[in-house]
């Protein structure tokens, strides 16, 4: 009740869920609350949980966030919810997401923007003139130039899984799920102030989770601090006949790793992440993750990943080819919406075009053309072998003893809503993905761990990145960073 309180009182300014499900939550709290009665009851028994939009929900709205799912309510569950309630986790409803998760802002949503809570608490004070739309969308009413504060600027929660980074923040639930295709579980936790992993590809099962790039996918869960990172992941991993991709292998009990010392363990330090222009806070942050780690006995070593400066580049080619192959199944046939049109060809052509963003429409456009027959060998192939190459990096560093890998999990903090600067150039939002999507290239783990604030008082974010499947490492390690 106090979660649907908090969500019904401030729902509408953040905008981070779509659809809530009061009815379902007091029945499953109810069940909940009778077995724990009777001392029986799951690892998440009466836990309430926010549930990202791309998740197949039985009965209950899973529309990716787009207009082309209009009214979808599927008659299955998705494996991970699945596990969540036989663990007796409690639904609040269904979060907002970008687009088919295809954003870093989530302002790709056919909802709109999700609000990040936090506020800059450094009051910038600069000179906008009324014609210059200011930071965060902000156009100075009336006038000649005048002083306005820019605190009252909206900053994103990130993207795609900003619903579940934004709820988890704002204690609009206790956990939420959430899916990293290049970064979207770990760059809105970092954000806001949370912790996000995404496991290994193969760890938990994509069965009904809705798809948009079927060989980098993953989800994982967006939680307040490292332990409830570690109690979620276990309940939502499995393995899982209905997902031929995912892993064989037992579920370690992931909250025994918290705890565990650091002594003598290896962080690889890369130095390709030093990226050009990046700001000298993130670089400050990271050298005080680095002196954490090293004053609890971990041993600091330089790495390289020498081919870090691809993976972005690849991935936007392989990411849309997925996406443009997976998104044909909306015809207006199967699902959701259907716009009428003079004959069937029509109507397809009328129900994307009405259907699908502008964002989700690129990503179609650039995967059909890097998968046709004249382009790919040049660009599908070509990054295919790129990715390659990018996972050879990081196994040549595991293999010289590196355990766990330590990099800034985003080269800046949060940005205004509508920031003109992201907003005019994709190419530009694409590059908030620099330090994650190598992550889903090569199929690792990887976490995003508060590590402080910037200037303006806004959170930052450091991420972990781990062999495959050894997910205890990093929840491990995390914790000493928390
Ligand atoms: N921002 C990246 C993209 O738009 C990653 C999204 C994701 O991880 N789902 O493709």
């Amino acid at each position: 009740d106090a979660y649907l309180g908090a969500i019904d009182a401030s729902n509408q300014a953040f905008n981070a869920y779509v659809a809530v499900t009061h009815d379902k939550a007091r029945e499953m709290a109810k069940a909940s609350d009778a077995k724990l009665g009777r001392g029986e009851g799951g690892a998440l028994e009466g836990i309430p949980l926010g549930i990202k939009d791309l998740f197949g929900t039985e009965g209950v709205h899973t529309q990716a966030c787009s207009h082309v799912l209009d009214g979808f309510k599927p008659h299955y569950e998705s494996t991970v919810t699945a596990n969540l309630w036989a663990d007796g986790a409690v639904m609040l409803g269904k979060l907002n997401m970008d687009e088919f998760a295809m954003g870093s802002s989530n302002e790709t949503s056919y909802y709109g923007p999700v609000v990040n809570p936090w506020r800059r608490s450094r009051v910038d004070t600069a000179v906008i003139p009324t014609t210059h739309q200011g930071d965060g969308g902000f156009v100075s009413p009336g006038g000649a130039s005048k002083t306005r504060t820019l605190d009252n600027a909206q900053l994103v929660p990130g993207g795609s899984s900003g619903g579940s980074a934004t709820a988890v923040s704002a204690w609009l639930c206790a956990g939420a799920t959430a899916t990293d295709t290049g970064g979207s579980i770990r760059q809105p936790a970092a954000f806001t102030g949370t912790v996000g992993i995404k496991p290994t590809y193969g760890r938990v099962s994509r069965w009904g989770v809705v798809a948009f790039a079927s060989s980098l996918d993953q989800a994982g869960p967006i939680a307040r601090d490292v332990r409830d990172s570690a109690i979620m992941l276990k309940s939502m991993a499995s393995a899982d006949p209905k997902d031929t991709t995912s892993a064989d292998l037992p579920v370690p009990d992931y909250e025994a790793a918290i705890g565990r010392p650091v002594r003598g363990m290896k962080i690889g330090i890369p130095k390709e992440y030093r990226v050009d222009g990046m700001p000298e806070e993130i670089e400050a942050l990271w050298q005080k993750g680095i002196a954490w780690l090293k004053d609890a006995g971990a041993e600091i070593v330089d790495i390289s990943l020498p081919h870090t400066k691809y993976a972005l580049p690849a991935y936007y080619i392989v990411a849309p080819a997925e996406a443009s192959s997976n998104l044909a199944r909306y015809d207006g046939v199967r699902y959701g919406l259907r716009v009428p049109g003079k004959d069937i060809t029509d109507m397809y052509e009328q129900t994307r075009a009405a259907g699908f963003g502008r964002e989700v429409k690129r990503r179609v456009m650039i995967g059909t053309y890097v998968l046709s027959a004249g382009y790919y060998d040049a660009y599908y192939l070509r990054a295919q072998k790129v990715r390659t190459l990018i996972k050879r990096d990081f196994e040549n560093a595991f293999a010289a003893g590196i355990d766990v890998i330590l990099t800034p999990a985003t080269p800046s903090a949060a940005f205004g809503i509508a920031d003109q600067d992201m907003n005019a150039d994709p190419v530009k939002m694409y590059l908030n993905d620099i330090f994650t999507v190598t992550v889903n290239m090569a199929g690792l783990p990887g976490i995003a761990v508060p590590a402080g604030l910037d200037a303006r008082g806004l959170p930052l974010g450091l991420q972990l990145i781990g062999r495959p499947f050894d997910e205890e490492t990093l929840f491990q390690t995390a914790y000493v960073i928390e």
